[in-house]
């Protein structure tokens, strides 16, 4: 059932598990989807993708890890060789300023070491919040919600918080959830939001949560429509997810390219 201006606390937690155990069935292969073999360098891609899709930073990072393996290297990097690496992501002056930067002060402050609490990842050169959450919960293991721009709008749609600074999403999106779930609930709504439920005309007709979705008609509801709005290789797959017949999906929904 969709929710209701009279909505329980109780109703809504219950609610919120049933969105979580559906996408857990429609995204399957959910996944942090920036590459990456460390801390440093999940911190370094996280940086990166500022303003960039994660498969640009990923084009990206395999020379850029092996030059710089370290964070002393970042630390001492010349400037014009980092900036022509890192060139295609964009904004690409700020974020060699921030990886020099970083590098700097993890050398200084960490032994060159990325530290592994939310209190001192905060305080590194480029790395706010929704950084600092990204790096705990996929290098380190420790839960973390990341409230990205997908997060935010999607747990809006579906009414599970009406708050809008990231910090205060946080907060009341984890009180819903088990924090063992935290990482990947963030991966899976990242998922949708990237896949399903974007900005402009969500796939609502070929949506698994159109039951559970206050929201549901924002976007195209008819399922002929709907599904030339999937997104990626598992677009045929998502629409069988939400019982509509695959056929019905146009190659060009599966060759697009994932934001
Ligand atoms: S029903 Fe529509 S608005 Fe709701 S989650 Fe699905 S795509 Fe998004």
């Amino acid at each position: 059932m969709t929710r209701s201006a009279n909505e329980t606390e109780l109703g809504r937690k219950r609610r919120a598990r049933r969105i979580g155990r559906v996408l857990t069935e429609t995204h399957p292969d959910a996944h942090c989807e920036l590459d990456h073999s460390n801390p440093l360098e999940l911190a370094v891609a996280t940086i990166l993708s500022a303003q960039c899709t994660d498969k640009k930073v990923n084009e990206v990072t395999p020379k850029l890890f092996a030059r710089y393996p370290s964070a002393v290297d970042y630390a001492g990097a010349d400037r014009t060789e980092l900036e022509e690496l890192i060139r295609p992501t964009g904004f690409y002056r700020n974020k060699t300023d921030s990886l020099i930067k970083l590098g700097r002060a993890l050398v200084e402050r960490y032994d060159g070491q990325v530290p592994g609490r939310l209190t001192e990842l905060v305080t590194l050169p480029g790395i706010g919040r929704k950084t600092a959450n990204v790096i705990l919960g996929n290098a380190f293991d420790v839960p973390g919600i990341t409230v990205d721009t997908h997060f935010q709008r999607l747990v809006g749609r579906w009414g599970l918080t009406t708050e809008t600074d990231p910090v205060k999403i946080e907060h009341a999106v984890g009180a819903l959830y088990e924090r063992r779930d935290w990482t990947m609930l963030s991966h899976r709504i990242i998922f949708h939001g990237r896949r399903v439920c974007h900005a402009r005309k969500p796939a609502c007709g070929a949506c698994t949560l159109t039951k559970l979705c206050p929201a549901y008609g924002t976007g195209p509801t008819d399922p002929a429509l709907a599904v030339k709005l999937l997104k990626g290789p598992r677009a045929r797959d998502l629409a069988v997810a939400a019982g509509v017949d695959p056929d019905l999906v146009p190659p060009a929904a599966v060759a697009a390219e994932v934001p």
